[in-house]
């Protein structure tokens, strides 16, 4: 058990509003992954809609937690011992009706290891689920001649929000690598200059099919905007090829790695600094 960090009173509290969604209804809408579909008051005024990667910080309390939503994350974190203690989740606005006041999210249901999927696979319509955000920081640049889209299950919900988003005469490349054949959505929105490919993992590692589909893929001529994100290794070496090989600008991508394999989030999250130090120290070109 730790001791109770107590909190400093002269430093002010830096509050983020949590929110309350309440389930309204789940789905399963292919295999590995499950739709939560979340409404109630707490979603009032909820600002989502400026990005296409908008995403949200669902907070988990452990089983048996002695305290109820709504909670202050600070508090608990300063009263009561670590396990105790609610563990953060980033999971994509897949979709935001401000008529009908629901957000939905889609987990990948990625087995029974894990905080998030599990709790996906057993919500159940009135369970709450505390949350900050949005955050968010991308949307299709409308200046563009071409986009990428490239990622897995869990880039799915911002790759399908961008399609959502992209003008009818949008030309786009997009890349997604599912589990199998059964975990291909078919609701896509695809307008005619959209080449959709999915990619089966099959027994193979994570992200090891789209690297290489990315990197055989024949990029249109002009400026392309390019969203690539999923498993942080695959991630890492897509990078590297899109702008060291391709040459393409950071300002015209948005890459990173969603989770790692072999890490949870919280494992994730706090290694992706040195993480992306060390790609950006390989990036820099060479003294001279
Ligand atoms: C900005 C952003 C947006 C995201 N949006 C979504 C989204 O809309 N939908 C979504 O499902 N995920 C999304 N993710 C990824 C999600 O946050 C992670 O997959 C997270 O680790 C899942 O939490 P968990 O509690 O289920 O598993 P964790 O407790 O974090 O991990 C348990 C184990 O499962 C493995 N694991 C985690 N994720 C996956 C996966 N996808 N496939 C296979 N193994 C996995 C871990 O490596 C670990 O070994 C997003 C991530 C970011 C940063």
């Amino acid at each position: 058990m730790s001791e109770p960090r107590p909190r400093d009173p002269d430093r002010p509290a830096r509050k983020r509003a949590p929110r309350i969604g309440e389930v309204v209804r789940t789905s399963r809408i292919t295999p590995h992954m499950i739709r939560v579909v979340l409404g109630g008051e707490g979603l009032a005024g909820f600002p989502a809609g400026e990005f296409t990667d908008h995403y949200v910080k669902l907070l988990f309390r452990p089983p048996g937690a002695s305290y109820d939503v709504p909670f202050d994350v600070e508090q608990v974190r300063a009263e009561l011992p670590a396990e105790q203690w609610s563990v953060t989740r980033t999971y994509t606005v897949r979709a935001w009706d401000p008529a009908s006041g629901e957000l939905t999210i889609d987990f990948v249901h990625h087995g029974d290891e894990g905080v998030a999927g599990p709790w996906a696979a057993s919500a159940r319509p009135g369970d709450r689920i505390q949350f900050m955000g949005p955050g968010g920081a991308y949307g299709p640049r409308p200046d563009a001649d071409w986009h990428l889209l490239a990622g897995d299950e869990a880039a799915l919900p911002a790759i399908a929000a961008t399609l959502d988003r992209l003008p009818p005469d949008a030309r786009a490349l997009v890349f997604v690598e599912v589990a199998g054949p059964e975990d291909e959505q078919g609701d896509l929105r695809l307008s005619p200059g959209i080449e959709l490919r999915w990619l089966h993992r099959g027994d193979g590692a994570p992200g090891a099919a789209l690297v290489e589909a990315v990197r055989d893929a024949e990029l249109p001529e002009g400026t392309g905007h390019l969203f690539v994100h999923g498993e942080a290794h695959a991630v890492r070496e897509l990078r590297r090829h899109l702008r060291e090989l391709r040459g393409l600008a950071p300002a015209w991508t948005s890459i990173s790695g969603y989770w790692r394999r072999g890490a949870t989030e919280d494992g994730w999250q706090a290694s992706k600094r040195e993480w992306n130090a060390q790609i950006e120290a390989e990036e820099a070109p060479a003294p001279a």
